[in-house]
């Protein structure tokens, strides 16, 4: 048995962690063992990253997707799900809205939609690019190392590829039509691309235990990703998955906590899941490692069919009024509201620094 106080040592002298110390943390439900790594994380977001919270424009453009992912309302099996697309032009347009607000990053997302060849998005990305002073990040999914080099050259700056869990076992259950090593290959792709590389998991899917957890944090630890999104699994009736349990805040914020301490410089959005299995959710977030908040800009009538998982926050909410309320809930927590782009710690920081 590992003893958690040897671990928590560690975490003080920002030591790499074994996969049998998560593990050994993960299992303990000690309060105050707890509090201790809230707080250390919470220090580490200081020192690296600072009080400044950067917002991120979401633009849900699509809801059309080919895969099967057995957790995701957008799944095509659903049959029940209402589809849309957003045009180019509208697309351009709200990405252009989202930086008069001040927010300089338009994070494109969208399932695995055919209409939208890598031609069509890298027209998108330089329009965008010509016409607004915006950071984009992509989150459009797997693709060939070429297409990927192509959108980078068509100027789109980061992507998130989320690896949705370490255990290559629950991966390839989860889904049918993707394996864990093509997931891993178009991360490694992503980095060879130059692009700032998002990564990150669920908390909480059926089946997955301590264990499989403690493989999340070791392969952000391996792949010090430069963005890192961490959220609950929310069970969604219309997919295979859905009178499974849903992940519990608690969980999520263990898992943000180690995250930060494993990759101090990372950029740790705060997700809507986490802000939608618990109202404070967010806020919480934000206090254990958490220093991104991504506001919903996809125009209402578009949103609400968004549903990767139910009781989705700000679904009734206009991008307007998104943004307001977030910026709210930053100061409330004594945190401020970055002006810049909010690129990635190596970009920006010196080697030494
Ligand atoms: N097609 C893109 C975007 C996927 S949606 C891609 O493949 O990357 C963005 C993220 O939502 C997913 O990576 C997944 O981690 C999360 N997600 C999907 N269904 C979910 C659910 N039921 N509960 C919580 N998060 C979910």
């Amino acid at each position: 048995m590992i003893g958690v106080s040897c671990v928590i040592e560690k975490i003080h002298a920002s030591q790499p962690l074994t996969h049998e110390e998560v593990t050994a943390l993960l299992s303990t439900n000690d309060t105050a063992v707890w509090n201790t790594v809230y707080a250390c994380a919470d220090l580490f977001r200081k020192k690296y990253m600072g009080d400044a919270v950067h917002l991120r424009g979401l633009l849900e453009f699509s809801n059309y997707c080919i895969r099967e992912c057995a957790y995701c309302g957008l799944r095509s099996h659903n049959i029940n799900q209402v589809r849309y697309r957003m045009k180019p032009e509208e697309i351009i347009d709200q990405a252009i809205r989202i930086n008069t607000y001040g927010i300089k990053t338009v994070v494109m997302q969208s399932g695995e939609d055919p209409f939208f060849t890598t031609e069509i998005l890298c027209d998108i990305v330089r329009e965008i690019k010509s016409k607004a002073d915006t950071a984009i990040t992509l989150s459009v999914g797997e693709k060939t190392f070429e297409e990927y080099a192509a959108l980078r050259t068509a100027g789109a700056d980061r992507y998130l590829l989320r690896h949705e869990t370490a255990s290559p076992e629950l991966y390839n259950k989860l889904h049918p039509d993707s394996r864990f090593e093509d997931r891993i290959r178009c991360i490694e792709n992503l980095f060879k691309t130059g692009f700032q590389v998002g990564i990150g998991s669920m908390v909480g899917l059926p089946g997955q235990d301590e264990t499989d957890l403690a493989k999340d944090i070791l392969l952000l630890q391996k792949y010090q990703p430069d963005m890192i999104g961490i959220g609950p699994f929310i069970a969604n009736p219309e997919t295979p998955l859905g009178n499974d349990k849903s992940g519990t805040i608690e969980m999520t914020l263990r898992m943000v906590a180690l995250a930060r301490i494993v990759c101090p410089k990372a950029h740790i959005p705060a997700t809507t899941a986490t802000g939608s299995i618990d109202p404070l959710g967010r806020e919480k977030a934000l206090r254990v490692g958490a220093n991104v908040v991504m506001p919903n800009f996809t125009p209402q009538h578009y949103k609400i069919h968004y549903t990767i998982y139910p009781n989705k926050r700000c679904l009734d909410e206009e991008g307007s009024k998104c943004n307001g309320c977030i910026r709210a809930m930053i100061h409330s927590e004594g945190r401020t509201v970055s002006t810049d782009y909010g690129h990635a710690y190596r970009l920006t920081h010196n080697q030494n620094g």
